[in-house]
């Protein structure tokens, strides 16, 4: 038996606050990425913000809870160090942050294989090109993406014709089996879509930033990059449990009746949320399930005993990464032990514990039968869709006081809504 997760940290911090005002300045809905660095920007413009907060934490869908010992993201997550606004907004250095080896572990159906990147890790060089994930043109190809994307201008990449990210790789002559071995495993899981119908225009971002920087977590779990951000607000910004019902001009209604008036109003929830709120446009969802195992032993050999992701290439799932959390960061779980995530992007399946049990048996062997199982994650709402054509940057001044933020404003992820956030705040400043 598990006992009853605590969010990480366990005490109220003091941006926390249960008094609320009937008036200020700026009313921001959600305590996400997106709804805190909007919130920031705000605050150092010297203008009052009060933050509503359906759920009883920060963070939106980064979290960490500890169950018995063991940090468990709310869902398999990663941050890119090349996101542009984690090198604006946050202070790294304080994050500990935990880098994966660059690359990829797959698994073909008989043998696993390192597929590195041997510009940065040299010893990779020749597994990488042995490895049977497709053809010797189709690494060739992988070089010349490489080249395409580390010349482009990273504004450009998220303009021009836009196709679905499967079609784009065809088009560029790889063979079905890279893409099945390869692409669909290691960015159908980053972007949560195994299918690859979202932009190219994001795959060519995403691939950019994985060639660029590190894949990381911060050492104490992903919750930790929230948890900085709302650190720098005033103390008692926020308000927990506060779901906001209505908004209309220069007023919001709470789930309970309450109502707060304000010159300015940002609607910082997750897509859907948002669009209910204000009549926008539907936001469609990539759903996520992860299941957590801890093991009483560390694990000292195989694929799991190295910091890397490790990929299903058969495509057969449910898992297609199964990440060894301890191994890149021990924080992770309690001494002796190993803490492995098996991410079933695109999927929303709360029972697959079970089949996911029997998959990583027939990858790792019987050990895999004493891991326990903590947790099953299973997110509605993991990404909005991305498909072509694909705009981001969408309008934030809605008009009449009310603004909008969020990953589906810009790009599905940490830096999208980190950036989203930004300038939505930086709007309703110069609109004050
Ligand atoms: C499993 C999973 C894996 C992911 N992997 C990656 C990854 O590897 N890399 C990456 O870059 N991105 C990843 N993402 C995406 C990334 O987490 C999101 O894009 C980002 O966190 C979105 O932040 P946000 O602030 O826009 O929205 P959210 O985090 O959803 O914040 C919205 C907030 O609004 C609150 N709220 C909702 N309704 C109300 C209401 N009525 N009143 C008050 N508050 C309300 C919610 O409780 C929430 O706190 C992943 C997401 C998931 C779920």
């Amino acid at each position: 038996m598990t006992s009853a997760p605590s969010s990480e940290p366990s005490t109220a911090p003091s941006h926390v606050s249960a008094d609320l005002p009937a008036s200020t300045e700026v009313v921001v809905i959600g305590a996400g990425l997106a709804g805190l660095a909007a919130s920031r920007v705000i605050q150092e413009a010297g203008r009052s913000v009060v933050v509503v907060e359906a759920s009883d934490g920060i963070g939106g869908r980064v979290r960490t809870d500890e169950v018995d010992g063991y940090l468990l993201d709310r869902g398999f997550q990663v941050l890119l160090t090349a996101y542009p606004e984690l090198h604006t907004q946050v202070d790294l250095h304080a994050l500990d942050l935990r880098r994966f080896d660059p690359g990829a572990v797959v698994w073909d159906g008989s043998s696993f294989a390192t597929v590195g990147d041997p510009l940065r890790q040299p010893s990779t060089l020749w597994s990488s090109l042995t490895a049977p994930i497709g053809s010797p043109v189709d690494k060739a190809r992988i070089l010349a993406q490489r080249l395409r994307l580390l010349r482009a201008d990273p504004r450009r990449l998220l303009r021009g014709r836009d196709i679905t990210t499967i079609a784009a790789l065809r088009d560029e002559g790889f063979s079905e089996t890279i893409i099945s071995r390869f692409f669909q495993p290691l960015v159908g899981g980053i972007q949560l879509d195994p299918s690859l119908r979202t932009s190219r225009r994001m795959f060519d971002v995403i691939l950019r930033s994985l060639i660029t920087g590190d894949v990381a977590v911060p050492a104490r779990g992903m919750g930790r990059l929230p948890a900085q951000l709302a650190s720098r607000l005033q103390p008692g910004t926020i308000r927990l449990n506060t779901p906001a019902a209505a908004v209309s001009g220069g007023r919001v209604r709470l789930g309970d009746g309450r109502i707060i008036e304000a010159e300015r109003i940002v609607v910082a929830t997750e897509g859907p949320v948002a669009s209910q709120l204000l009549d926008l446009p539907p936001v469609e969802s990539n759903s996520a399930t992860c299941v957590w195992y801890g093991t009483d032993q560390p694990i000292v050999a195989g694929p799991l005993s190295r910091p890397a992701i490790v990929l299903d290439g058969t495509m057969q799932g449910p898992a297609l990464n199964i990440a060894p959390m301890s191994r890149v960061a021990p924080g992770y779980a309690p001494a002796d032990s190993t803490l492995v995530a098996a991410a079933c992007p695109g999927m929303y399946r709360p029972d697959v514990e079970p089949e996911v049990r029997r998959q990583l048996r027939s990858l790792f062997g019987p050990s895999v039968d004493r891991w326990r199982h903590l947790r099953t994650d299973t997110i509605a709402h993991g990404q909005p869709r991305q498909y072509p054509p694909f705009s981001p940057k969408r309008r934030v001044d809605l008009g009449d006081g009310i603004f909008v933020c969020g990953d589906h404003r810009d790009t599905s992820s940490l830096q999208g809504a980190m950036y989203s956030g930004r300038r939505c705040g930086e709007a309703v400043v110069s609109s004050l």
